[in-house]
């Protein structure tokens, strides 16, 4: 039977960050990939990546710390996220970017995005990034990657612990033997009706845009050995895609963090447009028919940061997804809400927004706590049909700050690891932008440091 030290499922941004820590560190890795390519979810994402303290916002002249970016993934967590997740994530993250650097991970940009005080998210092409860990991996001849082998299930020894996994390959059922630890970095179940339909009914209605294995087999796996699982009761939808959207061509925008409005079919706003996209998004779906529109002026159209994939609105124009009009009436019209309605919302929003007291849902801010918002008065004015798209499963396996999975009594299975989208308790009731390829990264190396050591130490 063939026999490796660690046993890695998925090559996402988790797999391949443990992937590459192990092969450093100098264990025999074998990563199980159920695709015929890397990247998973990984590839399709937006590639923000939360970061405090680093030398891309010294740069820019912002101030930030760790204890500042913690203090923000328990607030917009709801305070129900395991703070000894966050903890763990401030202590490394600043280790990991500059691991990110020295592995060839190339960061672009800096941007304010959802969730965060100050700007805080640090860009990376996500195929460039996955391609310098492979490049990486090419060169550590103690790992190997194996494409189109999906993992099945996981075995435990007579002692309970997890030593084995059956996985499929070239059509035959294999088994492999992990002899220090197996770490399921699977991804989440984006693409998984059953699982969606059992856990997140209410997102019937979401586009679904995520990595075509990510079906939750970890999941599934980690359960039949007892993992418990955390923050089911907040999967949520992302808002701000076109209807049209789909994981090829995901047409979206995010111009309410650049001081757009959001508006329903009856041509009024109805939440607090700088709040959390997955909390817009829970708002969008219970709209009239399920169908809302960003609204933006001229002013926020100058804002638009070219090939970002949040905030490139000249792309939506010029993939033909923007009404453009002169007027509000005419824009009310194209987009079919009642133009009284309509104005009458935009002048509140206006007179809320100069007096520095927008009263109706309470903005003071672009997103989060950070930037100030403009009135929307100067031509030409925009409309985007915006809808929710179910992206990542931020709800799964439980974990310790060492990546070890957890039973219903908080207690480590033996032999079990987990990184990435595959586990819960992170985010809790709410998503920080760029923290879930964070913790990827992070925890990705974490698991693999601890499976290393325990064995050394009981040795
Ligand atoms: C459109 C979009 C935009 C996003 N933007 C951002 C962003 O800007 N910032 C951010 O932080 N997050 C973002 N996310 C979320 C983020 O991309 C994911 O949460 C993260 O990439 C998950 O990484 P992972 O390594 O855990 O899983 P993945 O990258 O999904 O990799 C999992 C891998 O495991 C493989 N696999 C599945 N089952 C098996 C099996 N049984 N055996 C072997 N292999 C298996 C899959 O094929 C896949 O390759 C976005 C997601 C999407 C879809």
């Amino acid at each position: 039977m063939e026999s490796y030290e660690l046993v890695i499922l998925g090559g996402g941004l988790a797999g391949m960050c443990a992937a590459v820590e192990a092969g450093e560190l100098g264990a025999s890795v074998l990563l199980l990939e159920k695709q015929d390519e890397l990247g998973g979810s990984t590839v399709l994402s937006s590639g923000y990546m939360a970061f405090a303290g680093t030398e891309m916002q010294e740069k820019a002249g912002i101030e930030d710390s760790k204890e500042s970016l913690m203090y923000d993934l328990i607030e917009v967590g709801g305070k129900v996220n395991k703070k000894e997740l966050i903890k763990t994530y401030g202590q490394h993250q600043l280790e990991t970017y500059k691991w990110l650097i020295g592995h060839g991970v190339e960061f672009r940009t800096l941007q304010a995005v959802s969730g965060h005080s100050v700007p805080r998210g640090h860009t990376i092409d996500p195929h460039q990034g996955i391609q310098s860990l492979y490049r990486r991996v090419k060169e550590l001849p103690n790992v190997t990657i194996r494409f189109n082998a999906p993992a099945k299930r996981l075995v435990k020894n007579n002692e309970g612990r997890i030593d084995r996994v059956l996985y499929e390959s070239e059509g035959e059922s294999q088994t492999v033997t992990a002899t220090k630890g197996v770490l399921i970095a699977s991804g989440g179940f984006a693409k998984s009706e059953e699982l969606l339909k059992l856990f997140a009914p209410q997102l019937d209605a979401a586009l679904r845009i995520g990595g075509e294995g990510n079906q939750g087999d970890g999941i599934q796996m980690a359960w039949e050995h007892g993992a418990w699982m955390l923050d089911l009761p907040y999967l949520s939808g992302t808002y701000g895609f076109h209807p049209s959207a789909n994981s090829a061509v995901k047409s979206q925008g995010l111009a309410f963090y650049k001081g757009g409005i959001i508006v329903n079919q009856l041509g009024k706003r109805f939440i607090k447009e700088s709040l959390s996209y997955k909390l817009l998004g829970n708002a969008a779906l219970m709209q009239p028919e399920g169908i809302s529109y960003q609204i933006w002026d001229q002013t926020v159209m100058e804002k638009a940061v070219a090939d970002d994939p949040l905030y490139d609105f000249e792309l939506l124009k010029r993939r033909r997804l923007l009404y453009q009009v002169d007027t509000i009436e005419e824009l009310a019209d194209c987009i079919d809400v009642p133009i009284g309605v309509l104005g009458e919302t935009i002048r509140s929003y206006n007179s809320g927004i100069q007096s520095g007291a927008e009263t109706e849902f309470g903005r003071n801010s672009l997103t989060h706590n950070y930037g100030k918002p403009t009135p929307i008065e100067k031509a030409p004015f925009y409309a985007f049909e915006s809808t929710v798209a179910m992206l990542a499963t931020y709800a799964g396996v439980a974990v310790n700050p060492e990546g070890q999975v957890l039973n219903s009594y908080e207690e480590p299975i033996p032999g079990l690891y987990a990184a990435g989208e595959v586990t819960g308790g992170f985010h809790g009731a709410g998503y920080v932008t760029g923290s879930s390829l964070g913790k990827c990264a992070i925890y990705g190396r974490l698991a693999v440091q601890d499976a290393l050591k325990k064995e050394s130490e009981i040795l």
